[in-house]
């Protein structure tokens, strides 16, 4: 890790409210010294470049729950979508849900209502769920799920989030998700893709296979709003067999 690298990670957990950190000597967790999260100076030099890396805290106490993670996330400022957002979008649906679909980030009606996925892309979303379920024999509503995005504020213009943006507010994802502990996860697009895999392979490739989140299997699919171009018909068509699969995967 260069020293660039190290001061960013630990003003990152600065950012979160974790210090001190420690670091590990000899293979024991030793609390030698602790390491200020924002030295003031040349903080990597507190370090040797070739000592191990920090030990850190985990980010999800164990019985964390959402409402504690709101709580936590409270008027957040740690990155600069802050700045365009009318209100922070957390997540909607059931917080015991054994399926959770992740976004991307909230556009211009959910940024007003507060809600994901309630524009015209989550009416897509919903009728894909509520519609494939019905047609399954799956006895699900999209309430009995649960639905969020990697950043919780709407990006300005509609961008995609940057990854600093996303390392930032993607540690409130993992903590929904820990919270929460469903049965599986349901990537939509790209942006979920890199921030639960951490892989640059586009959807086209991973879609319809399952790949993990820690030990979560996660499905990987289009996002809706790609799917609502009318020439996208075929994607359609994958995108119901991802769903059928994640149906029956959880539900069966
Ligand atoms: S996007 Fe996330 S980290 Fe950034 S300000 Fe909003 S809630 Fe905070």
């Amino acid at each position: 890790m260069t020293p660039d690298q190290l001061r960013k990670y630990l003003e990152f957990y600065r950012d979160l409210g974790m210090s001190p950190l420690y670091r590990r000597t000899n293979g024991a967790i030793a609390p030698r010294r602790a390491v200020d999260a924002a030295p003031p100076a040349e903080p990597a030099t507190a370090i040797a470049p070739d000592s191990p890396l920090p030990i850190l805290p985990p980010f999800a106490p164990e019985g964390e729950t959402l409402e504690s993670i709101i709580e936590d996330i409270g008027d957040c400022k740690r990155c600069r979508l802050h700045e365009g957002r009318t209100q922070i979008v957390f997540g909607s649906g059931n917080p015991q849900a054994e399926l959770v679909f992740v976004g991307e980030g909230p556009g211009a009606d959910e940024d007003e209502q507060g809600l994901p996925f309630v524009g015209r892309a989550g009416q897509f979303l919903t009728q894909m769920i509520e519609g494939t379920a019905a047609r399954e024999g799956i006895p699900i509503k999209r309430k009995d799920v649960y639905i969020c995005n990697v950043v919780k504020c709407r990006p300005p213009a509609n961008r995609t989030p940057l990854p600093d943006e996303m390392e930032i507010c993607g540690q409130f994802l993992f903590r929904q998700l820990a919270g929460i502990r469903p049965k599986a996860i349901c990537a939509l697009g790209s942006t979920a893709v890199k921030a639960l895999l951490g892989t640059k392979e586009g959807v086209m490739r991973l879609r319809g296979h399952w790949h993990k989140w820690r030990d979560i299997p996660v499905m990987v699919t289009y996002h809706p709003s790609y799917l609502l171009r009318p020439y996208n018909q075929n994607a359609k068509r994958e995108a119901w067999e991802d769903l059928k699969k994640v149906l029956h995967y959880v539900y069966d």
